[in-house]
């Protein structure tokens, strides 16, 4: 598994997150990321995640360990981007991307963050079709 630092997003699977988190609206949504070659390409749904009176964190907190995840996303029907206390807690628990997205969950209405809750800037990435070798 690589450890370069994770430095984007697919257009498709941040769409992909943003669509999940208006129809979840006003309930919080939750997912965990993968990624390939530093970049997160997949939204892995959970189930039991959507339209659930319960936090969406709390259930990440249950998760069990997948060695291809690289972090976390969640919805905040509140409108702020900024990690609660329970969120740093996860973040520092698992994973060491996280995007939290805020209402009206559109393209500038989300934040990624590192392990210890310090802000990262991710590139939206187009998908090609490209494949690196090495
Ligand atoms: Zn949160």
């Amino acid at each position: 598994m690589s450890k370069k630092a994770i430095w984007g997003i697919d257009r498709e699977a941040l769409e992909l997150i943003l669509g999940a988190s208006r129809l979840s609206h006003p309930w919080e949504f939750a997912a965990v990321l993968r990624a390939r070659e530093s970049v997160i390409r997949e939204v892995l749904f959970l189930p039991g995640t959507l339209a659930l009176n319960q936090s969406a964190v709390l259930r990440l907190h249950m998760l069990p360990i997948d060695p291809s995840a690289c972090g976390t996303v969640h919805s905040h029907p509140s409108g702020s981007a900024s990690p609660s206390q329970e969120d740093l807690m996860l973040f520092t628990k698992y994973g060491r991307v996280h995007i939290i997205v805020a209402e009206p969950f559109d393209e500038h209405s989300w934040r990624a963050y590192d392990y210890r809750g310090n802000e990262l800037k991710l590139e939206v990435t187009e998908l090609k079709k490209q494949v690196s070798k090495g």
